[in-house]
C-alpha cells in the first residue's frame, strides 16, 4: 500500500492535564529529531494525535524510527483519500486483500470530525462492511475483538483509512522529566539503567570515568559505542569522559585495602555531582542493583551517598541479573557489554573488599588524600563529545585482524 501518513497515538501523556501541550510539543520535537534525515515529512501535532504526512517517504523506514521514540503508545500507517465513497470502497478492498486469509475476522470503525458529510458513521460502517464481504466473502464480521479493524476517519480535508496498529515504545517523551547524569561504565547494568531513565522522560547525559594506561583506549571506545546504542532514544547524547588515573593511584597508595572501593566511589560521585551542577541536572542515575556485588549493599550505599544530597536514582535496583540481561539483549547492548575490556573499577579492586563499610572510618580514611585538589584536576581534564545513533568507536584495526588470522 502507498501510505500517505502515519497517525501517532500518544502514550501516558494524555492523562497529564495541563502539561499536555508541553508533552505534545516535546514528543513532536523528538520525533522530528529521530526523523531528521527525512526532510519531506510534515508534522501536525493535534490534541489527541500526531499526524506525520509522508509526502512520498518510505512508510516502513519512518515507522522503524518511530518505534524508538518514547511517549508513543501506538501508530498506524494510513491513506488519505478524496471524499469520494467509491474511491474509499475500492481502497478498503485493496487494504483488506493484502491481509486476507479465509476466516479473518474484521470490523469497520468510523469516526467523523465533519458532521456534514453525506453519510453518518453507522451508514459508512454498514456500507464498507457490505462492500468488503461482497469482495471477500470469506471474511467474518466480528464486533468484539476482531483481528483487523479498518479505521475510517472523515475529516474536512479527506477520508483517512488504516488497518494496522503498531505498538510504540511507551514511556514519556525524553526531556519532559528534566535532566539527569548517568554514571556509565562499560558493564551490562548502567546502559540498561540509562535506557529505563530515558523511557521515563529523562534528558540524560553520560559520565564515564577512565584510567589510562591501566584501562585501554578500547574500554573508553566501548563506553562510547554503548552510548551510540542507546542514543536513538534521545536523538543524540552528550558523553563526558573524566580522567580518573591520578585519583585511583592516590587512593591505592594511601587508603587501606578494604576501603579502596568505597573511597573511589565517593570520589566518582562527588565529581559526577559537580558535573551535574555545572550542567543544571537534577539527579544522578547509576546501574546499581541491590546486593548484586559487594559495593551494592545498603551499607555501601550509605557510605557512598554520604557525599551528596542530590537524589541518586537506580532504575535497575530491584531487578535480578537475568531480568537486566533480558533488557540489555532487547536494546542490543548486551554483546558489547560482555566484551572483555578492563574497567577502571576492577583494575584496583582488592581481594578483601569491605561489603559493609563503616561510614565514620570511610570519612576518616578519606582525609588521607587531597579530595578537593584531586577533584579540581579531574574536572579540569574532562572532555565532552556528542554521540549520535549508529556511530562506531570500537573498530578493530587491521593489525589485530591479521593477528587473528
Ligand atoms: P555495570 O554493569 O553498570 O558496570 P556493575 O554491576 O559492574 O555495573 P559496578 O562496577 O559496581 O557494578 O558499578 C556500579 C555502578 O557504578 C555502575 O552501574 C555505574 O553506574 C557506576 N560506574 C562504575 N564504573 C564506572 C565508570 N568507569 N564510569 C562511570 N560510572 C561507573
Ligand atoms: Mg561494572
Amino acid at each position: 500500500m502507498e501510505y500517505t501518513e502515519i497517525m501517532v497515538r500518544y502514550g501516558e501523556l494524555s492523562t497529564k492535564g495541563k502539561n499536555r501541550r508541553t508533552f505534545i510539543d516535546r514528543l513532536c520535537g523528538n520525533a522530528k529529531k529521530a526523523l531528521h534525515d527525512f526532510p519531506e515529512l510534515n508534522f501536525h501535532p493535534k490534541r489527541d494525535r500526531l499526524h506525520i504526512v509522508l509526502n512520498g517517504a518510505d512508510s516502513q523506514a519512518v515507522m522503524t524510527r518511530l518505534g524508538l521514540v518514547f511517549g508513543i503508545q501506538s501508530f498506524s500507517p494510513s491513506i488519505r483519500l478524496e471524499r469520494d465513497m467509491d474511491l474509499v470502497r475500492k481502497t478498503a478492498v485493496q487494504m483488506m486483500t493484502e491481509q486476507f486469509r479465509p476466516g479473518l475476522t474484521f470490523k469497520v470503525n468510523t469516526r467523523r470530525s465533519d458532521h456534514n458529510f453525506e453519510m453518518d458513521t453507522n451508514e459508512i460502517n454498514a456500507d464498507l462492511g457490505d462492500t468488503l464481504l461482497t469482495a471477500l466473502p470469506e471474511l467474518v464480521v466480528q464486533v468484539h475483538n476482531p483481528e483487523v479493524t479498518l479505521r475510517v476517519e472523515v475529516r474536512l480535508d479527506g477520508i483517512y483509512l488504516s488497518s494496522e496498529t503498531i505498538l510504540g515504545a511507551g514511556g514519556l517523551p525524553v526531556g519532559t522529566a528534566g535532566r539527569g547524569m548517568l554514571m556509565l561504565s562499560g558493564g551490562i547494568d548502567s546502559p540498561v539503567a540509562g535506557y529505563l531513565a530515558m523511557k521515563r522522560g529523562v534528558d540524560l547525559q553520560m559520565v564515564h570515568f577512565f584510567s589510562p594506561p591501566y584501562t585501554s583506549e578500547k574500554a573508553l571506545a566501548k563506553a562510547k559505542e554503548l552510548t551510540a546504542k542507546i542514543a536513538p532514544y534521545a536523538g543524540s547524547l552528550q558523553f563526558i569522559e573524566v580522567p580518573f588515573t591520578k585519583i585511583q593511584e592516590e587512593i591505592k597508595n594511601k587508603v587501606p585495602e578494604g576501603y579502596l572501593m568505597t573511597v573511589q566511589r565517593r570520589m566518582m560521585l562527588r565529581i559526577t555531582d559537580r558535573i551535574r551542577a555545572m550542567r543544571r541536572g537534577l539527579a544522578i542515575f547509576n546501574g546499581e542493583s541491590l546486593g548484586q556485588v559487594a559495593s551494592q549493599t545498603m551499607e555501601s550505599m550509605v557510605a557512598i551517598n554520604d557525599v551528596t544530597t542530590t537524589p541518586i536514582l537506580r532504575p535497575v535496583l530491584s531487578l535480578d541479573k537475568n531480568e537486566i540481561i533480558k533488557i540489555a539483549k532487547d536494546i542490543d547492548t548486551f554483546d558489547l557489554s560482555v566484551m572483555p575490556f578492563e574497567d577502571c573499577c576492577t583494575i584496583f579492586a582488592p581481594p578483601a573488599l569491605k561489603t559493609r563499610p563503616n561510614l565514620d572510618r570511610t570519612r576518616h580514611y578519606e582525609t588521607l588524600i587531597d579530595v578537593d585538589g584531586l577533584i579540581e584536576a579531574a574536572i579540569a581534564g574532562i572532555q565532552v563529545s556528542e554521540i549520535k545513533p549508529g556511530e562506531h568507536y570500537l573498530v578493530q584495526d587491521q593489525a589485530e585482524i591479521n593477528s587473528l588470522l
